[in-house]
């Protein structure tokens, strides 16, 4: 034990460098299983070090949470289906949130080790302790109100994600006016706290964050909550490792900056890539505008399109040589992805080249098509992100796009008049022949028409994306190829 706490820095670096591998891990599909572990790894030195340098620790309750929580943690990993992933992940950033809106009160009420500040002063303020740093105020300031933002917001998030009914989206040109005052106000009472110690205003700073989570994220639109899921993700890592300096747990601090910073950049790749800014996303809705670009929708013109069948369309890709399957949004929503992994099979086994293009916010959250894809078991190595794959088109006889249309939509590169203008797009449109399935014309999430479905290379197959593609694959099989 004497030794664990003289080496505990070691330990802890030991950790954080296994994090960031975990970090490396996880950024393709091959080494996630191996990253996991480094981070089961990691995590397990982090809990183990500081159970044993901490200061008289109460075991049976710490050993109590720990059951507790992984009890709990175990039964949801087991049981919850890839689609509730989202408001799931959201509920677990809820609870990083308020541990650190908790840890910044236990901080305070057990007179840590802190020091310093005038001890008159703090009386003065009925400030029990009697050694606190501006420094600690500072940290305790930050993680506090980070945490307690984050908190709400998650919670939020979370029902809105799982249509709860209790999530309701609030708009009007009240809502900005009213999120500025909650604001200023929590950090008129911040500062006070932060330079006077005064605890009512820790207490008001603390509700008012509260509040100001939930008015924050509750006029956001449901389609644009993976992103803000993704920017809770980084508010919560920001808390624990502000946290972590009032504990001065250098392990906290390191975890924290890396969760913080990877949930940044990941929210900014995700609205890159839905050519929006993070600011129209996070007040698009207080701003009383629609959340995401809607144009387009109202002036429809009759335009011609070609449709055929699921035969027609077996029959042509079981003679093509190259085929690249491009899975969107629709393909999540009828649980297709078993059916699709079924087609590339007969599909190889006559000989055709199949692959896979992900676009990287193609369906609702990142990543989603490639969890899908994993889940059916479709090789890695078949499945290639929009950079690999978007100089292959021209050279590919069919592009397959199986519910997907913002993802496609070549009004992104070619109308500069277009809400998603400037958008990068899979360029299914330059594939010799396009074979697109839906259930109808209908726009997709950004509410735009797309000239794919006009296109003269292109066939419209019609129907819900699992019946036609197990169609297609039956029509393939009775070619007898
Ligand atoms: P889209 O939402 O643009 O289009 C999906 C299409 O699938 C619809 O046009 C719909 O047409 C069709 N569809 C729906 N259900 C079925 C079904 N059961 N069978 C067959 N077709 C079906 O999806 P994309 O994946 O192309 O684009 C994703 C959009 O979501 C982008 O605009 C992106 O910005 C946005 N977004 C993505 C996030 C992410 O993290 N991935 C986060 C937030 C937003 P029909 O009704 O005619 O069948």
């Amino acid at each position: 034990m004497e030794m664990i706490r003289e080496y505990a820095d070691w330990f802890y670096l030991i950790g954080a460098v296994l994090f960031i591998l975990t970090l490396r891990g996880l950024s393709g599909p091959k080494t996630a299983i191996q990253g996991n572990r480094y981070g089961m790894i990691a995590m397990a030195i982090a809990v183990l070090t500081t159970f044993f340098v901490a200061d008289n620790p109460v075991v049976w309750m710490i050993v109590g949470a720990m059951v507790a929580g992984a009890v709990v943690g175990i039964a949801r990993a087991r049981t919850v289906p890839m689609t509730q992933m989202p408001e799931t992940v959201a509920l677990m950033h809820s609870l990083v949130g308020l541990a650190a809106v908790l840890i910044a009160i236990a901080a305070i009420i057990h007179n840590n080790k802190l020091i310093e500040l005038d001890p008159d002063l703090l009386a003065a303020n009925g400030v029990n302790f009697h050694e606190m740093s501006r420094v600690h105020l500072f940290e305790l300031f930050v993680g506090c109100f980070v945490g307690a933002i984050t908190f709400t917001a998650s919670v939020f998030a979370y029902g809105k994600l799982a249509a709860k009914k209790w999530a309701k989206t609030i708009s009007g040109a009240w809502v900005k006016p009213v999120q500025a005052i909650i604001f200023i106000a929590m950090l008129v009472f911040g500062f006070m706290f932060f330079s006077t110690g005064n605890m009512t205003a820790f207490w008001a700073m603390t509700a008012l964050a509260l509040v100001f989570g939930w008015v924050w994220i509750a006029p956001v639109g449901g389609g644009d909550m993976p992103v803000v899921v993704s920017l809770l993700n980084s508010f919560s890592g920001w808390a624990a490792a502000g946290i972590g300096f009032t504990l001065e747990n250098n392990m906290l601090i390191v975890a924290g900056s890396l969760v913080g910073s990877s949930g940044a950049i990941l929210s900014y790749i995700m609205c890159k890539a839905m050519n929006r800014s993070i600011i129209n996303v996070l007040f698009g809705g207080a701003m009383g505008g629609t959340a995401a670009p809607t144009a387009g929708a109202g002036e429809q013109v009759q335009r011609n399109h070609r449709s055929g069948s699921a035969d027609d369309a077996g029959f042509l890709m079981s003679n093509a040589d190259s085929v690249v399957i491009v899975p969107g949004y629709g393909m999540a929503q009828g649980r297709a992805q078993n059916a699709v992994k079924e087609l590339a099979n007969i599909l190889k086994e006559q000989g055709v080249t199949v692959r896979f293009a992900i676009h990287p916010v193609a369906g609702r959250m990142p990543g989603h098509m490639n969890v899908l894809l994993a889940e059916a078991d479709v090789p890695y190595e078949d499945i290639l992100e929009m950079d690999e794959i978007n100089s292959d088109f021209p050279a590919t006889d069919v592009v397959l796009v199986i519910g997907a249309n913002d993802v496609v939509n070549p009004a992104a590169k070619d109308d500069p008049t277009s809400p998603i203008y400037g958008m990068p797009i899979l360029e299914a449109h330059k594939a010799r022949t396009i074979m697109v399935i839906k259930r109808s014309m209908a726009t997709g999430y950004a509410g735009l028409d797309n000239d794919l479905f006009y296109n003269d290379k292109t066939m419209m197959i019609f129907g819900d994306a699992k019946k036609v593609v197990e169609d297609m694959t039956k029509a393939i099989n009775g070619t007898g190829h």
